[in-house]
C-alpha cells in the first residue's frame, strides 16, 4: 500500500513515569507511516484526495502536548486510535515515539516504542430464535455500528432458517454483516459477547435457543486457533444459514483455509444436500 512518511517530528511534552518528567517535560521525536491509497490524489494533483501531512503533524503535536501519560506505549496506542478515527483515508499507521536521552541514569541515545495499528475487515454472523428476533438482530447491528471502533459496511437480508443441531426449538432469523474494525480479534470477541449478554442471552443447551448469537466468521485472511476463538469459524462451511447471507454480501471473498470463494463453498454445500 502507498505510504506517507513523517520522520522525527519534535514535540515538547510531559509524558513519563517520573514526576520530574510530568512537571518539566522533555523532547519527543515522532515518526509516522500513514498507509493510504494515493493514486487519485497523484493523478488529479489534488490534496483533497490525500492526507494533509501538515495537518497530521499539528494533530500529533497538539495531542501530545494536551495529554499526559506515564508510558509512551499509552501515548502511541491512544494517539494512533485518534488518528485512525479522525482521518478515514488512513488504513493503517506505524507510529514510533522516541524519547531521546531517556532519564535512566545511563548514557543512551534514544528509547522508543513502535506500533502498527489499522482497520480490519471482518464478517460477523448474527442469529436469533427467541422473542422479537428481528429486533435482537437490528439492535445488535445498531450497537456494533455505534461503537467508535467499528463501522458496519454491508448487511445481508435477514433469512428465516430451520434449527441446526438441537431441533426442538423455534426457527432462527439469520444474517451476516461486513464490519470494518480497529479491534483485535480477541477484543472483537469480547465486544460481541458483551452485546450477547446485554440481550440477556443464557447458555443452556449447546446449539439451543438463544436471543442473540454473534459469531466471527472471517477476520482479514487471518487463521486463528486459540481456546476461545477459532477463525475462520469452523462450522461456517457446513451451514447454509451462514453461507447464504455471506454469499449475498461477499460472494468472491476467499476462505483462507480452503482457498475457495464463498460462492464456490455454497455451491459445494448445496450439491451435498
Ligand atoms: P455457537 O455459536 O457454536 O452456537 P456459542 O455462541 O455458545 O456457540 O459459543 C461458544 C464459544 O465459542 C464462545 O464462548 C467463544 O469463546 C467460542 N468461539 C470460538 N470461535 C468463535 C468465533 N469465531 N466466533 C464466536 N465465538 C467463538
Ligand atoms: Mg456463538
Amino acid at each position: 500500500m502507498d505510504c506517507i512518511n513523517i520522520v522525527d517530528l519534535e514535540v515538547y511534552a510531559k509524558h513519563g513515569v517520573l514526576s520530574a518528567e510530568n512537571q518539566l517535560g522533555q523532547k519527543f521525536l515522532i515518526s509516522a507511516s500513514l498507509y493510504t491509497d494515493t493514486t487519485k490524489a497523484g493523478l488529479m494533483d489534488n490534496l483533497d484526495y490525500s492526507i494533509n501531512y501538515a495537518e497530521v503533524c499539528k494533530y500529533i503535536s497538539d495531542y501530545m502536548t494536551s495529554h499526559t501519560f506515564k508510558l509512551i506505549e499509552a501515548v502511541a496506542e491512544n494517539l494512533v486510535n485518534e488518528l485512525l478515527l479522525s482521518y478515514p483515508l488512513i488504513r493503517m499507521i506505524t507510529l514510533e515515539i522516541k524519547k531521546p536521552w531517556a532519564p535512566i541514569g545511563l548514557p543512551l541515545k534514544t528509547v522508543s516504542v513502535k506500533i502498527t495499528r489499522g482497520w480490519h475487515t471482518t464478517y460477523i454472523a448474527l442469529g436469533s430464535n427467541m422473542g422479537d428476533k428481528e429486533n435482537y438482530l437490528n439492535d445488535a447491528i445498531t450497537k456494533i455500528n455505534s461503537d467508535s471502533m467499528c463501522m458496519v459496511d454491508k448487511a445481508s437480508d435477514f433469512i428465516t432458517t430451520k434449527p441446526y443441531g438441537y431441533k426442538e426449538q423455534d426457527d432462527f432469523l439469520n444474517a451476516v454483516i461486513k464490519v470494518e474494525t480497529l479491534y483485535s480479534p480477541m477484543m472483537l470477541l469480547d465486544f460481541l459477547q458483551k452485546i450477547e449478554q446485554e440481550a440477556q442471552r443464557v447458555r443452556h443447551i449447546h446449539w439451543g435457543p438463544r436471543t442473540l448469537d454473534l459469531d466471527i466468521l472471517l477476520y482479514d485472511d487471518l487463521i486463528i486457533d486459540e481456546d476461545t476463538l477459532i477463525v475462520p469459524h469452523p462450522d461456517m462451511t457446513n451451514r447454509a444459514f451462514v453461507l447464504t447471507p455471506l454469499n449475498q454480501i461477499a460472494p468472491h471473498q476467499v476462505h483462507p483455509v480452503y482457498g475457495k470463494s464463498i460462492h464456490e463453498l455454497l455451491l459445494n454445500l448445496s450439491s451435498q444436500n
